[in-house]
């Protein structure tokens, strides 16, 4: 007899993230099954997700698109559920049918539905780094109290996670995150002064949404995964660290107490992690290709300037002091992207506003 799928709900299904995971999810029908969606606004995209995938339960945040969604009934399957606002990500997150609920949402409002599916003991995979630099101490505590697993899938973190498995944390010195550098990594610093969100927009490596395009080319987004590997791993502040790999290939180091270091390795596509958590523990064909080891390959490692990258060091500051200190720094971060990605704020103003 077949086994049984295993049934996700994914928040965020209109994202980048939840476009990578549809990709994860229609090559392995067999072993998943997509039972609820839910996106901020864009229902006619839910829709042709729904019926792709004949999905049932459907949340839409926003009221007016909702109601619009809700008028042309017809767009989505016969017996489609319409759930609509954080009331109705938390009711998408609880339900009874699903086994694992994937947290994509853009923000922090993903943090409600997450500890309402750890609470129902649902597998929570987590790409909504907001969530733990927020809350972390409450997420984790939510987990363990209902034995509910986390399945971190940001690349970097998710990478630590492969390494580690068999590994009593005990042994782990620290662990190193790779950063790409993001769209100015070789530019002199006087032409960032100048610098427009459409040259932000453009990443070298990853093809991803605009907030977290923008973090990567200050590297806020490094230090928001300083913050996040923290609660994930249970490490003290000095043993997260981060370093320049402009291939984005190897994603974390994990170095142990006796010198040795594990890498995690694969090309930059969030479909890599993302099915890693999804299939969890098992391994099946990937949906993007692996790495080609027939052709020379080359890995460069270099240390994080952080005069140049003030972000990273503030997230530091942050993790030191604890508290809300990572809070009010994601805070004041998300204001000052939104306003540059307005026109309102120089690039170099985000680390200055975030300072203060
Ligand atoms: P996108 O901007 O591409 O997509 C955001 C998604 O969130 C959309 O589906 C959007 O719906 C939905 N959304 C926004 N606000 C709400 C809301 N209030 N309620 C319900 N849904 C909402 O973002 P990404 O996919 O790039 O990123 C999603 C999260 O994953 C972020 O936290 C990011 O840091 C993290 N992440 C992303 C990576 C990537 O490769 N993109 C890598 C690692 C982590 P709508 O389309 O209707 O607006
Ligand atoms: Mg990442």
């Amino acid at each position: 007899m077949a086994a049984a799928r295993k049934r996700i709900v994914l928040l965020g299904a209109t994202g980048s993230i939840g476009e990578n995971t549809l990709r994860v999810i229609a090559a392995h029908r067999d072993e998943l099954e997509l039972v609820g969606i839910a996106a901020h606004s864009n229902w006619r995209r839910l829709a042709a997700i729904a019926r792709d995938f004949g999905v049932r339960h459907v949340g839409l945040f926003d009221a007016d698109a909702h109601d619009a969604a809700r008028a042309e009934s017809g767009a989505f399957p016969s017996g489609t559920h319409l759930h609509r606002g954080l009331d109705g990500l938390v009711t998408l997150a609880r339900l009874p049918e699903a086994e694992t609920v994937l947290v994509a949402v853009v923000g922090t409002t993903g943090l409600e539905p997450a500890l309402a599916a750890l609470a129902a003991g649902k597998d929570l995979a987590l790409a909504s780094k907001e969530i733990l630099v927020l809350a972390g101490k409450f997420v984790l505590a939510e987990a363990a109290r209902h034995r509910a697993k986390l399945l971190p899938v940001d690349s970097e973190h998710n990478a630590v996670f492969q390494c580690l498995e068999g590994h009593p944390g005990a042994g782990v010195k620290r662990i190193v995150l790779t950063a790409s550098g993001g769209a100015f990594r070789d530019w002199p610093e006087e032409r960032l002064r100048d610098v427009t969100p459409a040259d932000a927009l453009k990443h070298p490596n990853w093809n991803m949404g605009p907030k977290i395009t923008v973090d990567s080319a200050t590297l806020a987004n490094k230090g928001l995964e300083l913050i996040e590997a923290q609660w994930l791993f249970g490490l003290r502040a000095d043993q997260c660290d981060a370093v320049l790999h402009p291939q984005s290939i190897v994603h974390c180091l994990v170095e142990f107490q006796d010198g040795a270091m594990l890498a995690q390795l694969c090309p930059p596509s969030m479909t890599f992690p993302i099915q890693h958590a999804l299939l969890h523990p098992r391994r099946l064909p990937g949906v993007d290709t692996a790495l080609d080891l027939t052709r020379a390959l080359s890995l460069d490692f270099r240390p994080v300037d952080i005069r140049r990258f003030p972000m990273l060091g503030l997230a530091q500051h942050c993790m030191r002091q604890g508290g809300v200190a990572p809070a009010v720094y994601n805070a004041a971060n998300e204001v000052a992207v939104a306003a540059f990605l307005a026109g309102r704020l120089p690039f170099l103003a985000i680390p200055q506003v975030v300072e203060q």
